[in-house]
């Protein structure tokens, strides 16, 4: 990024009062009124004057559109565009793809795409899943070989949120066949608008179809396009992974029919006070226990954000996103109970029936997208209760000689 001239070290006070006078002199609520609120020119332009004002990334270095500061410090900032309800800031704690671009990236593709990729002008996806390759993703199969200053890439990923419409793709391939599954991997920025990458959209339980098979024929990603080193994919993907759990862990999608809940309430005790059973004992009780999960899941997640700024990938991520993935089916079948029978109906004149059933199936999105339920607990029992490792009997083999299909 250019005029990376160092900012002067400030007080807590200084960025507050810094922040607020810019929010107050820039920020304008109708962007996110609009018609194409989330999608439209305002929006979009609001994203760019935040990322230029340095506001997007604040705990970044100065040279790549941050200030530098603290944790606490980008708390403030944080909270300052939360309380005039401005979007656009945090990103240095959110945004999976320019993180791991950040962290892992040649200084040529960061100064690429760093600023594109926080201005929400490129769209981007995660090519991990393959059809044999899931939960244990040390086994893709999916090839890339260097070719002059290219690497040539072929095989199929599945489960491919957003390929759709995706500029760029974080791509794991193996790009060495004679060394054990972890060590042959490569991680990979892949170019997704070319000829050898065919998108095949596939239907959810939810009628949507946000993700997608995609076929890699002969594809080319230019080897500047490489994150970490050649055959240390793994390490990057770990990075990544952790990411993608930290955000998982912090929220999910919310109900999808548009019509408000209360505002300022827990959206649990809102419905069961529109639909007359707040005193039923019964369901108070389950009530509190989600908004007691909701809450200690927030301080777990923050502790592993802050393993996280220490650069290690916690574990404890896992915990954060288990914990969700828990409170998602809770809160769904919660949402069941309150309504009663009203829940078997469907479509727009039952708009709290509709939400508690899109709910209840997208609380899978969760506990299967990003390492499933199953995993997270594996991860937790190695990792972090020190329990023995589970048996893996193609660990120390080349990966050319473990039988696959
Ligand atoms: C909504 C959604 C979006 C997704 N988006 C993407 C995306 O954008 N990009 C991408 O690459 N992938 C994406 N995925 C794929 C997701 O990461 C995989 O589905 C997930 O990692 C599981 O892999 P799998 O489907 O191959 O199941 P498998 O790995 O075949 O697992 C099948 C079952 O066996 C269990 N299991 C497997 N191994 C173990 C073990 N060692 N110990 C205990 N249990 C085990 C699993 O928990 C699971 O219940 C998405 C998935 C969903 C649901």
């Amino acid at each position: 990024m250019d005029d990376a001239a160092p900012l002067a070290p400030a007080s807590d006070d200084q960025i507050r009062d810094e922040v607020a006078g810019w929010l107050k002199a820039n920020w304008d609520p109708s962007v996110l009124t609009s018609a194409q609120a989330g999608r439209g020119e305002a929006y979009r332009a609001w994203i760019a004057k935040v990322v230029e004002a340095r506001w997007a990334a604040p705990r970044w270095p100065v040279e790549w559109f941050g200030r530098g500061l603290s944790n606490e410090q980008a708390r403030i900032v944080e909270r300052e565009f939360a309380r005039v309800g401005a979007p656009g800031t945090g990103q240095d704690r959110t945004q999976l793809y320019a993180n791991t671009l950040l962290a892992k990236g040649t200084e040529a593709l960061k100064a690429k795409l760093i600023g594109p990729i926080l201005r929400g002008e490129i769209v981007m996806c995660l090519l991990y899943s393959e059809p044999g390759a899931g939960s244990d993703l040390a086994g893709v199969r999916t090839r890339a070989e260097l070719d002059g200053d290219h690497y040539v890439v072929n095989g199929q990923k599945v489960w491919t949120s957003t390929a759709a419409t995706a500029d760029y793709g974080m791509l794991i391939a193996r790009t060495n066949w004679d060394v054990p599954k972890h060590q042959g991997l490569s991680f990979f920025f892949l170019p997704m608008k070319q000829p050898g990458v065919e998108v095949r959209p596939l239907r959810q339980i939810t009628d949507e179809s946000h993700f997608n098979e995609v076929f890699l024929t002969d594809a080319i990603v230019p080897a500047e396009n490489l994150l970490g080193e050649l055959g240390q994919g793994w390490s990057v993907l770990q990075t990544a992974l952790a990411y993608e759990r930290s955000v998982m862990g912090e929220g999910a999608r919310g109900p999808r029919s548009g019509v408000a809940e209360a505002a300022g309430e827990e959206p649990l005790i809102a419905l069961a006070r529109e639909a007359g059973v707040l005193a039923d004992p019964m369901l108070r009780q389950d009530i509190a226990r989600v908004i007691a999960y909701k809450k200690l899941n927030a301080l777990n997640t923050a502790r592993a954000k802050a393993d996280l700024a220490q650069g290690t990938s916690s574990p404890v991520m896992s915990l954060g996103k288990l914990a969700m993935s828990r409170i998602l089916h809770e809160e769904a079948r919660l949402r069941t109970a309150i309504l009663g029978a009203a829940s078997l109906l469907e479509g727009p004149d039952h708009p709290r029936a509709e939400d508690a059933n899109f709910l209840t199936l997208n609380a899978y999105f969760t506990s299967i997208g990003g390492g499933t339920d199953q995993i997270q607990r594996n991860i937790i029992g190695e990792r972090v209760l020190g329990l023995p490792k589970e048996p893996e009997v193609d660990r120390d083999v080349p990966f050319r000689e473990v039988r696959g299909g």
